[in-house]
């Protein structure tokens, strides 16, 4: 096989929203970059695909607070430069667990980010489709993102940035060159000064056929099918994105959810089988899909319980829930962004960037290496 192209600064492996962010924030510093993915746009076999994300800024820490707020004027950028409409704000709630919310109000308190506490019952008058049982946390700043427009907007952004973006070309291997790599895929090899590597649930495989020494060490990754529902609305009721943190009368698994184009979309956090990438079933848990059918019952009076609609998408989670993004040589990671990435993927994207060009540090908690379990 021979070398199809002379040689680039960078390739970015992957073209779901991490590797396509990478991809844009690269090429808008003026890098050469190639953008590779495996299957066709918009395919479904991924994390990145569907209608709806939530984007909120509320996390227990202040490192992903301000990172959720880096990546919010980065949306509104690529919504400027695409004139495509990615992120619509609604406001977010969090209630249920009373240490949950007031932890996650301290920290937009700390960072002045709007947010007020509401009485369960007033929250009930403006939320009609939602019952609410303690404290309801709301911050407007908040909304939900389109999956599949944000991801087809970050690769017209890149090519508008003069990358090159190549669906159905799959790497096989990544090698070591004198200097930089040789990406080889299955229709040629392609040269670069740099290896992106943002390959989802596939990072493993990636990683064990990429002949680079030192290797990095990644925290284990559990990758996990997991099924949402959408749910269609039976009031014309307001839906902010939302999560329910189980601890108060919600004693079963958190939920979270949020209002989409294709219905009130809710979800467990993490629960579903582990599976590898290429061998799963795509086919819905009849036991989780009832543990949603049943929780809406309960909790969301503005949907029709019976009408729960399943879909697939895969996590790709770390220990510690923390992400990988971090460098080594000529290589860059950006993976394990375990069932929350979405929301901060051009801010994650300027840090690739930032790691690629050699002007920044990869944040300690995103650093290669071990992971203490988070117990939860
Ligand atoms: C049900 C569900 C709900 C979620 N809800 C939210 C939410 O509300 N808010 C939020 O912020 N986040 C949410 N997330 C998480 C978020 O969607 C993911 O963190 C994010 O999409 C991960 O993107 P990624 O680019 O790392 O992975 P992927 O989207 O999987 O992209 C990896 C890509 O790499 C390609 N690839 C792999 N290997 C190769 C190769 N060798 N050659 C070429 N291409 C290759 C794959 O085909 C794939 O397209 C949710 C995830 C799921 C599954």
């Amino acid at each position: 096989m021979g070398v199809v192209d002379g040689r680039v600064d960078v390739v970015v492996v992957g073209g779901g929203v991490i590797g396509s962010a990478a991809a844009w924030r690269s090429a808008a510093r003026g890098r050469s970059v190639v953008l590779l993915e495996q299957f066709e746009p918009g395919h479904a076999r991924g994390a990145s695909h569907g209608t709806s994300r939530i984007y909120r800024q509320a996390y227990e820490d202040g490192f992903h607070t301000t990172l959720a707020g880096r990546a919010f004027p980065l949306w509104r950028t690529l919504e400027e430069i695409t004139g495509t409409r990615v992120l619509t704000l609604t406001g977010a709630v969090d209630h249920g667990h009373p240490g949950c919310v007031l932890s996650r109000a301290e920290t937009l308190a700390s960072l002045g980010i709007a947010h007020e506490v509401l009485d369960p019952k007033d929250a009930e008058k403006r939320w009609t489709g939602m019952r609410f049982d303690t404290a309801v946390l709301h911050h407007p700043a908040a909304g939900r993102l389109h999956a599949d427009l944000s991801v087809q907007a970050l690769q017209d952004a890149a090519r508008r940035a003069g990358a090159e973006v190549r669906h159905r070309v799959a790497v096989r291997e990544i090698h070591g060159a004198a200097s930089g790599v040789e990406v080889v895929t299955d229709t040629g090899v392609i040269r670069a000064g740099h290896a992106v590597l943002a390959a989802g649930a596939w990072t493993r495989t990636l990683l064990a056929n990429t002949n680079i020494r030192p290797a990095p060490v990644l925290p284990p990754l559990r990758t996990t099918q997991e099924q949402p529902a959408h749910f269609v609305p039976v009031t014309d009721a307001t839906w902010p994105s939302f999560v329910h943190h189980p601890g108060s009368e919600l004693t079963t698994t958190g939920i979270y959810g949020l209002g989409s184009a294709s219905g009130v979309k809710i979800g467990e956090h993490g629960t579903g089988p582990e599976v590898h990438p290429d061998a799963r079933d795509f086919r819905p848990d009849p036991d989780g899909v009832q543990r949603l059918v049943d929780y809406a019952a309960v909790w969301l009076p503005g949907v029709d319980a019976s009408s729960a609609a399943p879909d697939s998408c895969l996590y790709t989670t770390t220990p510690d829930s923390r992400f990988v993004v971090d460098r080594l040589g000529d290589v860059t990671v950006a993976a394990g962004f375990s069932g929350h990435g979405f929301k901060f993927a051009p801010a994650v994207g300027e840090l690739v960037a930032g790691l690629v060009a050699g002007d920044v540090r990869t944040p300690r908690a995103f650093r290669f290496g071990p992971r203490q379990a988070v117990v939860a």
